[in-house]
């Protein structure tokens, strides 16, 4: 039995469902597809025009979420992007992989992110109609203030996910302006728009956590209470090594977030999607929700990894049973 939710049952505002597409979005995704296939860009599109669900994107602008942070976090986050990077020096440098490493802790220490990682850059991870040359991919994570997240689906815990996109840009612009400085190209990625890459796997494989029954990644410090943002470069940064702490497993067993969900959209069993088995959400009955509330994320603030000082403790648990059945 599903335990009692305040926000059931949700009824879809008729006037934003008038603008749903004929086509699913778990189509788009290529739920039930055996192939690998690129990703597609199903939501989030720079020029909402562009794809099916981009009227439904531009009706989440008009709700009023009667709070001037969410102006004044996008004119913030707009104008980080259009800050110019500076020129790439003439000489690339070139470091040991510990130098390396040290320079990049560094945005973590100065507290321009919390969680930074970098991936060789896989190509099943470019967006159809995107193309990136470079090799690597160097991902950073800015964690929401978990007083505010734990108001979803209150329009303050949407106003920290502005702020934390708007520090997640300016990451991506600290890092590439870094590394032109360093005599390597860079392409800053600042979300929330889908652009080029899709950062999930990319975090994943950057030793960021393992993906949840929720569809974001878990993070043994951080839980899921965190926004990304990615830079692709050619710098040879060493590859972080992909971390797993029992995330799989526990899922399976747990359903906090399947009971929490208002309009019932996270599967409880994992799905093949374009030809990956894995955890996940259904967009059509996630979205409708999603615009309602500001971006919504209870799923991510009722997860039990995301509680303060829960998480690092949890995997400790998981590994010390693990080593007991080995
Ligand atoms: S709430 Fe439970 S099932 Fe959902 S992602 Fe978190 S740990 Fe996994
Ligand atoms: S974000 Fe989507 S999947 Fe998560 S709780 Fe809200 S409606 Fe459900």
């Amino acid at each position: 039995m599903p335990r009692k939710n305040k926000c059931r049952p949700f009824i879809p505002d008729p006037q934003q469902m008038k603008l749903a597409p004929s086509v699913s979005g778990n189509t788009i995704n290529g739920l039930g597809e055996e192939k690998v296939t690129k990703p597609k860009v199903v939501y989030w599109a720079s020029e909402p025009n562009e794809i099916p669900h981009g009227k439904m994107q531009k009706w989440f602008y008009t709700v009023d979420p009667c709070l001037p942070d969410f102006a004044q976090e996008r004119q913030k986050r707009l104008e980080i992007q259009n800050m110019p990077l500076p020129p790439i020096s003439a000489k690339a440098s070139e470091y040991t992989s510990d130098i390396w490493s040290e320079k990049l802790d560094k945005f973590v220490t100065g507290g321009i992110c919390e969680k930074i990682g970098v991936a060789e850059l896989d190509q099943a991870w470019v967006f159809e109609g995107y193309s990136a040359t470079q090799s690597r991919i160097i991902l950073t994570g800015g964690q929401h203030e978990f007083d505010n997240i734990k108001r979803v689906p209150e329009p303050a815990a949407g106003a920290e996910v502005m702020r934390q996109y708007t520090r997640a840009a300016n990451s991506a612009m600290t890092v590439a302006a870094w590394l032109h400085n360093e005599g390597w190209e860079a392409k800053p990625l600042t979300g929330p728009m889908a652009s080029t890459v899709t950062m999930i796997p990319a975090a994943v494989a950057a030793g960021f956590g393992e993906l949840g029954k929720h569809g974001s990644i878990i993070n043994p410090e951080f839980g899921s209470s965190f926004r990304l943002s990615a830079v692709l470069t050619d710098a040879p940064i060493p590859l972080s090594k992909p971390a797993s702490h029992g995330v799989d497993d526990f899922c399976a067993a747990c359903r906090v977030c399947e009971d929490a969900c208002p309009p019932f959209a996270i599967m409880p069993e994992k799905k093949t999607v374009r030809g990956i088995n894995k955890w996940y959400v259904d967009f059509d009955k996630c979205l409708p929700f999603f615009n309602e509330h500001q971006g919504c994320g209870i799923c991510i603030a009722v997860c039990p990894w995301s509680l303060p000082g829960v998480g690092l403790n949890l995997a400790e648990k998981l590994e010390r049973k693990r080593n007991r059945v080995n």
